[in-house]
């Protein structure tokens, strides 16, 4: 055990989960890649989970940053705050949401809890409705509504949470189904279920699944929901912390796939939009998120050296089209993905869209999740110089691709064969 894993261990929680045996010291990064602290490089296909959004060391956001913090880190929110403004301004104006006002945190977590709060309070209920195999985070709140059991170890929540289906395509009782009997099968039980309790607060969901193994549901089962929603006055909170900022290619934010019925009532967002830096947030139509009688949530959301990470990491993700090169690069690595697939039954499908590609590991000859593999999988990568992730329900035997949005096409080739090598060397 490394000197620094060892004092690691002997101060902080037991269930501040590491990667790896041999768990990685990251001293810095360019681009895609990252440094350990023996100076070993990596093409990174995880980038932090997705906070990495643009590349590592971008110089325009290292500018900002560097600027921003030579004159004032941050102020308070009792004082007026440009970048925050500004940021909050162009948030407004991308997420779709008529009459948005924005509200930022400094997490992911943070901002799911504000959204529940917004919600409970605007619909005067307790009661949630949430995805199986969810995640949301884990603060007391967020814990509740997160339907992925691995990673909501307490059930003690302020909140009552029903779990609904249709998160997950190709597993449950569902799987097998056209896109269409699928979404209609979740919608008569979403139903069903609202047809015995009291009309919660909201429906919260992630448009795709990340925690979850990126699972995707068919387009427009959203849309079929609302509708339902809506005939109950129920809110719908999508979750695109992993989703956002044009990370699966063919849209923006993960909602748009199931735009339909329009654009969500709360938005909730962080990770890639600071590439780093700690900006989570909420978007809400000026109606619902005025709704609460306070001054403040917390007085340490949107601090102007965050604020000026994220201006700039907005504006070269837009200026570049990262989305479009999502979408083409992501593209061409799903196919090169699927190839090898193709060669290795323990593979049981490569999803995804855009830079967001799951590969589900099964035992051989069987549909067994194989978490040992995906763990082995794993560490084989890192060996070869690739990092990713892994992921899906409590059996984590899914392997998480989602690698800064700047990737090329030649990173892209070099990563795949690399995970080729590690998925052979496994089995
Ligand atoms: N929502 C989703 C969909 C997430 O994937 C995560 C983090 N993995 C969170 C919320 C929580 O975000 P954070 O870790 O920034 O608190």
């Amino acid at each position: 055990m490394s000197d620094l894993h060892a004092r690691h261990k002997a101060v902080l929680p037991d269930w501040l989960a590491v990667y790896y045996k041999d768990p990685l010291e990251i001293t810095h990064g360019e681009g895609r890649h990252v440094w350990d602290a023996d100076g070993r490089k990596y093409l990174d296909f995880f980038g932090g989970i997705l906070t990495t959004m643009t590349a590592h060391a971008l110089p325009e956001v290292t500018k900002a940053v560097t600027e921003q913090a030579g004159r004032i880190l941050h102020s308070s929110t009792l004082y007026l705050n440009r970048p925050m403004v500004e940021l909050a301004e162009r948030i407004s104006q991308l997420s779709g949401i008529p009459d948005a006002r924005v509200f930022f945190t400094t997490s992911g977590t943070e901002a799911n809890d504000t959204a529940l709060l917004l919600a409970t309070t605007y619909r005067r209920s307790n009661q949630i409705l949430a995805m199986r195999n969810s995640y949301h985070g884990r603060s007391f709140s967020a814990v509740g509504i997160t339907g992925n059991r691995g990673w909501s170890p307490t059930s003690l929540s302020p909140l009552q949470t029903l779990y609904v289906h249709g998160g997950v395509r190709t597993r449950g009782p569902f799987a097998g189904l056209s896109d269409a009997d699928f979404i209609a099968a979740c919608v008569e039980d979403l139903r069903d279920l609202l047809g015995h309790i009291r009309p919660p607060a909201a429906l919260i969901a992630e448009p795709i699944q990340g925690v979850g193994g990126f699972t995707s549901p068919p387009d427009g089962l959203y849309a079929a929901f609302r509708d339902v929603l809506k005939e109950h006055g129920i809110l719908w909170i999508a979750d695109e912390v992993q989703t956002g900022w044009g990370r699966t290619g063919e849209h923006f934010w993960g909602w748009q796939a199931h735009g339909q019925s329009g654009p969500p009532d709360i938005l909730t967002f962080a990770k890639g939009i600071g590439n780093g830096a700690s900006i989570g947030g909420v978007v809400a139509r000026a109606e619902i998120m005025n709704c609460l009688d306070a001054n403040s949530i917390s007085t340490f959301g949107g601090t102007q050296i965050t604020m000026a990470a994220g201006l700039a990491n907005l504006s070269y993700l837009l200026e570049h089209d990262l989305q479009g090169n999502a979408r083409r690069v992501g593209g061409l690595l799903i196919e090169r993905l699927r190839a090898v697939a193709a060669q290795l039954p323990v593979v049981r499908e490569v999803r995804g869209r855009g830079l967001m590609i799951g590969v589900e590991l099964v035992r051989p000859g069987t549909d067994e999740a194989d978490p040992d593999a995906a763990a082995a999988v794993l560490e084989a990568a890192r060996e070869g110089g690739l990092l990713i992730g892994k992921g899906g329900g409590h059996n984590t035997s899914v392997l998480r691709i989602a690698p800064p949005l700047s990737l090329t096409v030649a990173e892209a080739e070099e990563g795949a064969a690399i995970l080729e090598r590690a998925l052979r060397s496994v089995y």
